[in-house]
């Protein structure tokens, strides 16, 4: 089988499955009892929230909130900042649906909530943001990395637009495709709220965290033990977190390699696309390079899809949460026609894949083009 769908979910690593069983066997306390055993393990904990701090440039005062996932996290940053029913909230376009969805939710209980267009590119449109900020925000949410494109968004300028004209409102970045692929500096970029997930660097589903800066004061959006600062309630799942860890000191360890092979194996790729004619790449150049998304035009991404997993080979059609849905709203946002839209397939990348994998896409590829020409 060839795994292209990595921005989807990816195959955990070794390491970190062996990491959650031994755990899970041996330390299964639960961190907030009072004896020894789970005094140590809830100190591990806290030493696992030290290193996600120092990997994403944190520091002393900050909290990193264990949660179920990014889902979880971005629904906790949204809607524990949702204090302020007359004030502003801009959210990006191009937002995950576990972001876009949240927004729409507030908007149908009455808060002032307006969306940012997103260029042709997939970032952010700077400009647009500028015209639209004013005193009255108190709150953006922007992802870093897109999960549809890979596009960049430029975290550190969109804060100086945004607190250029209100100082005080707190900047949300979903950063699930850049966590443990490109290095996030929270300080440097002025970001209060940081969602991050497990599944997408090697580690388990059902793990996320929220960074929250110690200038950020979340209400809890439900109730219950009071555990992770009173924000999300309910027994912390160590064995997860510890496995989490594991899977970002494993990203970390190869940062720039990885980066540099993602690098090659996406120039390879655009390079041997270039011989059909009906491809448009919607990913731009300086976007992260484990994603890569592609138009087919007079296609459907869906027929090409099953096309290549029924040739062992494994692509995303857009967002996999939403995949059941007609349409990406994303690349509509960026601009591409309904019909273009159609034709789209994602592939991105992890540590297995290999020029080979590009290879065996491309000659899937073609086959399927010859017998929809024949
Ligand atoms: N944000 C982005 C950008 C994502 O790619 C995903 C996963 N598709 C999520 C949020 C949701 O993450 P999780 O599966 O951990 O809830």
């Amino acid at each position: 089988m060839v795994y292209l769908d990595n921005a989807g979910t990816t195959k955990p690593y070794d390491e970190v499955v062996e990491k959650f069983s031994h755990e899970s066997r041996e330390e299964y306390f639960n961190i907030s009892a009072i004896y020894q055993e789970s005094f140590d393990l809830s100190k591990r904990v806290d030493e696992a929230r030290r290193y996600f701090l120092s990997i994403i440039g944190g520091r002393e005062g900050d909290r990193i909130i264990f949660t179920s996932g990014a889902t979880e996290a971005n629904n906790i940053a949204i809607l524990g900042s949702s204090q302020m029913k007359n004030k502003r909230f801009l959210f990006s376009s191009g937002e995950h649906p576990s972001v876009y969805n949240t927004a729409i939710f507030l908007k149908s209980q009455g808060y002032n909530v307006d969306f940012i267009p997103i260029q042709r590119n997939g970032q952010v449109d700077y400009d647009a943001l500028d015209n639209m900020c004013d005193s009255e925000v108190c709150f953006i949410s922007t992802m870093l990395v897109s999960n549809e494109t890979g596009a960049i968004n430029d975290i550190e300028k969109i804060a100086h637009i945004v607190k250029a004209k209100s100082p005080k409102a707190i900047i949300h970045v979903d950063g699930v495709q850049a966590l443990g692929k490109i290095s996030i500096d929270v300080k440097k970029c002025h970001i209060d709220l940081l969602s991050m997930s497990s599944h997408k660097i090697g580690g388990l589903k059902g793990c996320g965290a929220l960074y929250v800066s110690s200038n950020v004061n979340l209400k809890p959006t439900y109730f219950g033990g009071g555990q992770e600062y009173g924000i999300r309630s309910g027994t912390v799942n160590a064995s997860a977190v510890l496995s989490f860890q594991k899977a970002l000191e494993m990203r970390m360890n190869n940062l720039e390699q990885n980066y540099k092979k993602a690098e090659e194996i996406k120039n390879y790729l655009l390079e041997r696309v270039k011989k059909y004619k009906n491809v448009i790449v919607t990913s731009c150049k300086d976007g992260s390079p484990y994603i890569i998304s592609l138009l087919f035009k007079g296609n459907r991404g869906e027929t090409i899809q099953r096309f290549l997993s029924s040739r062992g080979i494994l692509v995303g059609t857009g967002s996999a949460c939403s995949s059941k849905k007609v349409g990406n709203r994303v690349l509509q946002e960026m601009g591409y026609t309904k019909d273009e839209i159609l034709g789209a397939i994602r592939i991105s990348l992890f540590d297995e894949n290999t020029k080979e994998h590009i290879d065996s896409l491309i000659s899937a590829l073609d086959k399927y083009f010859e017998k929809i020409n024949t």
